[in-house]
This record gives C-alpha cells, sequence and structure tokens, in this order.
C-alpha cells in the first residue's frame, strides 16, 4: 500500500492512502486539485495539483477524473471520463514498459514529459474511438 503524504491546514502532515484522495486533472490548461478527508479533524481538504502533484498521486495509485475544458455533449464527456477510469492510463504506460518492474524516478519524468505533450488527452480520444 502506498502512503501518500500531504498536508492538512489545521493538522499539518497526513499520511493518506490512494482511496482516500480525489484527484481531477484539467485537460489544456491549470485548474487541477485534488481533494480528501483529512484523518485526523475530519477537514474536507482541496488543494491545488501542478503536474508534479499530479503525476506523484497518478503514481501512488490515484484513479484521476479527467475534467476537459472544451465544450462537450456532458454525455460524451461522461463517457470519457469512465473509459479513462476503466483503461487506467497509468497502467497502460507500466505495460508499455514490461522489462522495468517498478516506478523509478526516470519513469516520473518520463511520466510527466508525456503528461505534458497531451497523452492524456490522446489517450482519451483513443478511448473514445
Ligand atoms: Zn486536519
Amino acid at each position: 500500500m502506498v502512503i501518500i503524504k500531504t498536508t492538512c491546514p489545521s493538522c499539518g502532515e497526513v499520511d493518506l492512502t490512494a482511496e482516500k484522495v480525489e484527484l481531477r486533472i484539467a485537460l489544456g490548461g491549470t485548474g487541477s486539485s485534488y481533494a480528501f478527508d483529512c484523518p485526523r479533524c475530519t477537514d474536507r481538504v482541496r488543494k491545488p495539483a501542478d503536474s508534479r502533484v499530479v503525476q506523484l498521486l497518478i503514481s501512488g495509485g490515484v484513479s484521476p477524473e479527467i475534467l476537459a475544458e472544451k465544450a462537450e455533449a456532458p454525455v460524451e464527456r461522461t463517457a470519457k471520463v469512465a473509459a479513462a477510469r476503466d483503461a487506467h492510463p497509468t497502467r497502460a504506460h507500466v505495460v508499455s514498459r514490461p522489462s522495468t518492474p517498478a516506478i523509478t524516478y526516470d519513469d516520473l519524468l518520463e511520466f510527466h514529459r508525456e503528461l505534458e505533450s497531451g497523452v492524456l488527452e490522446n489517450f482519451l480520444r483513443n478511448a473514445a474511438a
């Protein structure tokens, strides 16, 4: 079980598991964020997630919810998010490199580059096709 360390404004550093974190990725811009219920004070905490935080959370097993910024039909958008959840793009990334037994720092850097180059957008386009 991967422990995700983050901070609560009231309690300071807290440990979370991936299931406790909701990650929202805003495609094509800023506005990505993550949220969790603090395990100590039970407050709902929402924080902005830059690309570094996003990649750390995903590598920790958090399933991202993809928010498309472009105007799309709600049904299509829901289908895309569902497809992204079902297919686990992060696992597809790992599977594409079967010789790599574990995620390394280099993998994170590579994943970061792929995120910035629009791999998520491409993935979603393919998943919806
Ligand atoms: Zn707290």
